[in-house]
């Protein structure tokens, strides 16, 4: 099928070098389906596969990505059409598998989601891994009973890619959003637009953790972990729950049994990579009816190849807001 372009993560862990390069398709990993990508998306777990500041990458070379959208080229799979339109997020893409930063992919069918009609692939990939684990987290309080009626909820790590998301999808369902970000100043006006009604800053959630603190959310989504999620969890109302999805703050989780003991707190576990196919279905759906298309394309910048190792730097240094898309054509 011709060559096409990439980006190569070569070298080691620790010092990796991103080049632009051509290959052809013997470069890419066995798999049924062929697909044509137009976008992939710059995560946090990318920016630190790039700039070597975290384990991610567990095979050299690699094209690194996370996470694509695009059109099916060639199929072995009875279930994938050439013109089918498609989403992959996780499964070790861009980790141990070739992944989403190239004009080409090949994957084994089951990895890919078919992409709902009302979403195009430009807009799947403004949302990416960090948007789909965002609603995850959604779904995941919403299977533990939390409406709007429980009270307010709160988002950590607010003006992140999943912090954005969640914001705008909790507001819109109706929810009274608090957002906790380091960037108070800076981002109150983005979050207000997102849909959160109060903003707070992240040092509240930075002290020394007590056993129990007062109850002031029925939920919370968590994308930071460490301290801050201790203190959250602290803080959480009788039998409400935390989604807990990252570690942008840390991988600790220095707290203590009193919230779940004494206050039927729950902590659920958020994993997108290994998230089954049908629950990657309805996720995908619920994004397409529930994010407001004007506030993701508020939350999204777009870059292009050439610009990947500098926004990789500038997302592990916590310089960018919301989401950063990533045209492959562009
Ligand atoms: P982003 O970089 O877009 O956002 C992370 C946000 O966390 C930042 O914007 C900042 O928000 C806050 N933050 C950054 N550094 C710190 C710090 N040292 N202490 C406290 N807060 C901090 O990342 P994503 O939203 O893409 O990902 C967030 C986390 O979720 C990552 O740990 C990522 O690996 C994880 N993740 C997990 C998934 C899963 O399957 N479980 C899938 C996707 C992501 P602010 O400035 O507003 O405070």
């Amino acid at each position: 099928m011709g060559d096409f372009r990439a980006l190569q993560l070569r070298g080691e862990e620790r010092r990796p070098v991103l080049s632009d390069v051509r290959l052809n398709d013997s470069a890419l990993d066995p798999g049924s389906v062929m697909v044509r990508v137009e976008h992939s998306t710059l995560n946090y777990k990318d920016a630190l596969a790039i700039t070597g500041r975290g384990k991610i990458v567990r095979r050299w070379p690699i094209i690194p990505g996370i996470d694509f959208a695009g059109v099916v080229e060639v199929s072995d799979d009875p279930n994938w059409r050439p013109g089918d339109r498609v989403v992959l997020t996780g499964w070790g893409v861009g980790e141990e598998h070739n992944g989403g930063l190239a004009e080409r992919a090949r994957v084994p069918a089951e990895w890919l989601t078919a992409l709902p009609d009302e979403l195009t692939t430009a807009e799947a990939m403004a949302i990416g891994t960090a948007g789909f684990t965002a609603m995850l987290c959604v779904l995941a309080l919403d299977r533990h009973g939390l409406t709007p009626a429980s009270g307010p909820v709160l988002v950590t790590g607010a003006s992140g890619g999943v912090g954005s998301v969640a914001v705008a999808v909790l507001a819109e369902l109706g929810f009274e959003v608090t957002a906790a970000t380091g960037r108070a100043e800076a981002e109150r006006h983005y979050l207000r637009q997102l849909g959160a009604k109060d903003i707070i800053e992240r040092a509240e959630l930075e002290g020394d953790v007590r056993p129990l603190g007062k109850a002031r959310w029925a939920a919370a989504v968590d994308p930071v972990g460490g301290r801050v999620l201790a203190n959250v969890l602290s803080m959480i109302r009788p039998d409400g729950a935390v989604a807990a999805c990252g570690n942008a703050g840390g991988m600790d989780l220095p707290t203590n049994v009193a919230p779940f003991i004494l206050r039927g707190v729950s902590l659920l576990g958020i994993n997108s990579v290994q998230c089954p196919p049908a629950l990657r279905r309805t996720a995908w759906a619920r994004l397409a009816r529930d994010l407001d298309r004007g506030l993701l394309a508020a939350m999204t910048s777009s870059i292009g190849l050439s610009d990947v190792a500098e926004t990789a730097r500038r997302i592990v240094d916590g310089e960018v807001r919301g989401r950063v898309r990533v045209d492959i054509a562009g």
